[in-house]
């Protein structure tokens, strides 16, 4: 049967949720608020410098080479990208520098060498991350957790035979603590807990799952940037039939009797027979269907940090910088208890430099490099953002020139910035946050709202703030959970 479906939001979960409907033959119509699709995975432009404005990690790269199989395309047609041979630059407080290479013998070495940390330990981090992901990905990232067959199934007994050691009941800086010697370890290991907005001090042990999406199966760079990905996501969406309406905000989800039957834009009520809603899920219910009892103690789940970004066009070229650079805190500790307890930002935050230009000349002139300057910001409890933002990026300066032994200010050429007050207006995201809800939890996995409503015949969800999680691979995993729910 091919229904009439109307998709409220082109986020990365939006469109790839449109090309899976599309392709089993349903009439997919996307709205989109902004003027150009994308939501979070967008860009912009300053003068001669271009910048992917939100997502600059690109893991998990076969899911998105996924829809275009599923559409009968090669994805290497209409879609292309390379392995990074450098994970990450790193730049510790105390003045070590290390590259952390993708070549897993060479980051030992490079490890040892500039830590004396021992190359079994890394190893064990590595296997450890290898482990929980074979164990739990298909169960917690892939799976639909309302469908009562993913808790009884070979993956799920073999998962439940090895609980006590998945590290449920540990903090990831518990687990990475008792494995490392050297304190500066600790932190880089402990830094993977921001790539889904949550606390390496609160979070459990199990989310040592994520290095193994970096550091083995690779971090990936799509040639054009991260917003080829929607690009080419859009165009293979539209090949399949999908019309995209921009500049469009759905108001309302309307539904009667316990069905939807369609949506409201401005005073235009359009029918249709099936909604999925890639808008945030607490904005969906507070915005979209207000007249709709929503399940206010998932809502209410603590959400994911935020982030500050200055988009900085710099008028030189800095030789001991890479694609993907931290100059880390030197009390990472106290960083996060700012972020998830203060509320603020602490006086010596971790900061990330996203360079494209390193891999795409053409992103920044000829003699200069475009700097994504990024710090973890709590997300928006109505602070004073303004006062805030002067104060880190006088901050983020001093630690930079001291760390790159020259005044930075000096060569930024222009300017823009992105905090947490935009990331919600722009992209309607609760709070700013970036991945939805913190992962700072044991049970935040089963916390999350599902991709089918159980009460409202027709309604879906995807995205970031539901099932699995934000990011972009999650985020893919999303629509293909709802897909398969569709019905
Ligand atoms: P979103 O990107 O949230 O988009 C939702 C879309 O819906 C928006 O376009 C919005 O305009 C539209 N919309 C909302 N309401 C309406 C309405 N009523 N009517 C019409 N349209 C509407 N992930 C990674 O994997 N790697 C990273 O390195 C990474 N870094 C990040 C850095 C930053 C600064 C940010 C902001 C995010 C980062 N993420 C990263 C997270 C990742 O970007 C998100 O998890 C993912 O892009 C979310 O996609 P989504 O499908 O949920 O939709």
């Amino acid at each position: 049967m091919s229904y009439k479906v109307a998709i409220i939001g082109s986020g990365i979960a939006g469109i790839a949720s449109a090309i899976r409907l599309a392709r089993r033959g349903h009439q997919v119509e996307v709205f989109e608020a902004a003027s150009q699709p994308g939501g979070k995975l967008n860009e912009i432009t300053l003068g001669k410098y271009r910048f992917d404005a939100g997502p600059s990690l690109f893991t998990l790269p076969q899911l998105v080479d996924e829809l275009f199989s599923l559409c009968g395309e090669n994805p290497r047609e209409h879609f292309h990208y390379s392995k990074l041979p450098i994970n990450c630059q790193y730049f510790f407080s105390d003045g070590t520098e290390l590259t952390a290479f993708a070549d897993h013998k060479q980051l030992k070495q490079e490890i040892h060498q500039k830590t004396g940390e021992s190359p079994e330990a890394v190893d064990q981090a590595i296997e450890n991350s290898r482990q929980l992901y074979d164990t739990l990905s298909e169960l917690f990232m892939f799976s639909s957790l309302q469908d009562i067959r993913t808790f009884f199934n070979k993956t799920a007994f073999k998962a439940y035979l090895r609980i006590p050691r998945l590290g449920f009941f540990q903090t990831m800086d518990g687990a990475n603590k008792a494995l490392f010697r050297d304190p500066r370890m600790v932190q880089l290991f402990n830094r993977y807990a921001t790539y889904n907005g949550s606390s390496p001090y609160k979070t459990p042990a199990t989310m040592n799952i994520i290095p193994h999406l970096e550091m083995s199966i690779g971090a990936y760079f799509p040639q054009g940037g991260m917003y080829a990905i929607t690009k080419a996501l859009v165009a293979l969406a539209e090949r399949q039939g999908v019309v995209f309406h921009y500049n469009t905000r759905v108001d309302k989800i309307l539904i009667e009797r316990k069905r939807i039957v369609g949506i409201r834009v401005g005073d235009n009520r359009l029918p249709y027979d099936r909604v999925v809603s890639n808008m945030d899920i607490v904005n969906s219910y507070k915005k979209l269907m207000p007249q709709i009892k929503a399940p206010s103690f998932l809502l209410k789940q603590p959400k994911s940090s935020s982030a500050l970004i200055f988009y900085w066009g710099i008028k030189k070229q800095f030789k001991q910088l890479d694609v993907h650079n931290i100059f880390f805190s030197g009390d990472y500790k106290d960083e996060f208890e700012h972020l998830f307890e203060k509320g603020t930002i602490s006086d010596d935050p971790t900061v990330y430099i996203h360079i494209s230009s390193k891999c795409e000349a053409s992103d920044a002139p000829t003699y200069g490099e475009n700097w994504f300057t990024m710090i973890n910001v709590p997300n928006n409890q109505g602070q004073n953002w303004d006062q805030l933002i002067t104060e880190a990026r006088v901050k983020i300066l001093k630690k930079l020139s001291s760390q790159l032994g020259t005044p930075i200010e000096d060569f930024i050429e222009c300017e823009d910035y992105l905090d947490p007050r935009l990331i919600e207006s722009k992209t309607s995201s609760a709070q700013g946050a970036l991945y939805g809800n913190s992962s700072n939890n044991l049970f935040a996995a089963f916390l999350r709202h599902a991709n089918k409503s159980r009460r409202i015949k027709g309604l879906y969800f995807c995205g970031g703030s539901v099932h699995p999680g934000g990011g972009i691979p999650m985020s893919l995993s999303s629509a293909k959970i709802m897909a398969d729910s569709f019905s």
